[in-house]
């Protein structure tokens, strides 16, 4: 291994894990409590709660201590019964991962499958629902990050909940990145993490659950109960008088915490509105390079994240380790199906920068050059900074 390689990069623009805030970094380095002690129950309790406000529901949410595919495996576990017939919506590799999970636990699986640059159509998944009344649950994946494409999951929530169907979100990689809550896409669970757009380290899972879906959870024999899969065990977690199912992540709810009050204090639109214009940049300059982005149709990719394909001629590999070795950046490859087409910039959280986009397209389009390309850097540079110069100026939160 070559020295550059054992040394940290200078900028992580992954699509996640992300870079943390520095004051998530501080928290975490805040006194670990015995999880009894009355100071922690009291301060899990409000977390919870603000982690409530962050989620713009009336329903406390539930915090699962894993990584978020806990909660999604998790979710498929406690909602699924073995009487339920699912429609899992298939537009990229999480939304594909997620059928392995819902056809351990349902009767019937089917699926909506389009190519993993395109997003999911509604009036297909209304299509379905009508042929099949059956459907008792559908699964999707808000934002597919491995092809960097948005599902259109307020419509999908709409049709499913006039089908009296239950719904699953994953929205791992958009919440906190955007305009979107439980509520506003009708979701009975709806699962995401601290580990994307609201800049924390990677060992959370964050649940918004409404009554009706804890209805149904305890209706089904075979959700899990004193499991690391249960979801019931956690329902009154947050409760400064009620028992933790066992010993919760208290560095993790220290970082939570922080990110919360970060996040409400700059104001979820402020933080939306960093990282749309820097994905907007981001595209501006990829295209001013004359390289293509991922998703077929660009009013579908993601304010979170850039996916852009590889040109022909380019090896993925080299040219992400050129971006790294040269520049010190580092950006994330493509996943299962997408590995080795595409490669792709991540707008989230700390990493929402318009002026990293400028440096992404530079360090991408330089490496590129040193790899027998010939693309316009400069008019890379030029367009991204258009874009960020025509729009108002974007508030930095201190770090
Ligand atoms: C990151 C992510 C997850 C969590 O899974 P990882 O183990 O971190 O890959 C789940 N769903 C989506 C859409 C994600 O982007």
């Amino acid at each position: 291994m070559r020295y550059e390689e054992t040394q940290p990069p200078i900028l992580t623009l992954a699509t996640g894990p992300v870079d943390a805030y520095s004051q998530v970094l501080r928290a975490l380095s805040r006194p670990v409590l015995y999880d009894y002690d009355p100071a922690f129950l009291g301060f899990y309790e409000s977390v919870v709660e603000k982690l409530r406000s962050a989620l713009r529901t009336r329903h406390m949410p539930v915090i699962l201590h894993g990584e978020p595919v806990l909660a999604l495996e998790a979710g498929a576990a406690s909602l699924i019964g073995r009487k339920d017939v699912v429609l899992n919506l298939v537009s990229g590799v999480y939304g594909a991962g997620f059928g392995f999970w819902a056809k351990r636990y349902c009767a019937e699986l089917l699926e909506i499958r389009v190519p993993f640059d395109e997003v999911i159509d509604p009036a297909r998944v209304a299509e379905m629902l009508k042929a099949r009344p059956d459907i008792t649950i559908v699964s999707v994946c808000h934002h597919d990050t491995p092809s960097g494409t948005i599902n259109p999951v307020k419509e999908i929530g709409r049709i499913a909940a006039g089908h009296g169907a239950y719904l699953l979100v994953d929205a791992v990689s958009s919440f906190g990145g955007m305009d979107i809550d439980p509520d506003t896409c009708q979701a009975d669970l709806f699962v995401t993490g601290p580990n994307k757009c609201l800049g924390c380290p990677p060992g959370l899972s964050l649940v918004g659950v409404i009554p009706r879906a804890w209805e149904k959870m305890k209706k089904n024999p075979d959700a899990p109960r004193d499991s690391i899969l249960s979801i019931l065990d956690w329902e009154y977690a947050w409760r400064r008088d009620r028992p933790f199912p066992f010993t919760p992540s208290v560095a993790e709810i220290n970082g939570l915490d922080a990110a919360l009050d970060l996040y409400l204090a700059e104001g979820p639109e402020r933080v939306w509105e960093r990282h749309a214009l820097s994905a907007q940049a981001c595209r501006a300059g990829v295209l001013a390079m004359g390289l293509r982005l991922w998703p077929a149709d660009e009013r579908t990719a993601s304010p979170t994240t850039t996916a852009i394909r590889i040109p022909e001629s380019i090896e993925d590999a080299a040219l992400r380790a050129a971006v790294r070795a040269r520049y010190g950046v580092v950006f994330s490859a493509g996943r299962g199906e997408t590995l080795g087409k595409l490669l792709r910039i991540g707008h989230m959280g700390p990493t929402a920068q318009p002026i990293y986009a400028v440096m992404a397209v530079a360090a991408l389009g330089g490496a590129l050059n040193t790899l027998g390309s010939s693309v316009d850097v400069g008019a890379g540079v030029a367009a991204a900074l258009e874009v960020i110069n025509a729009a108002p100026a974007i508030a930095r939160p201190n770090p």
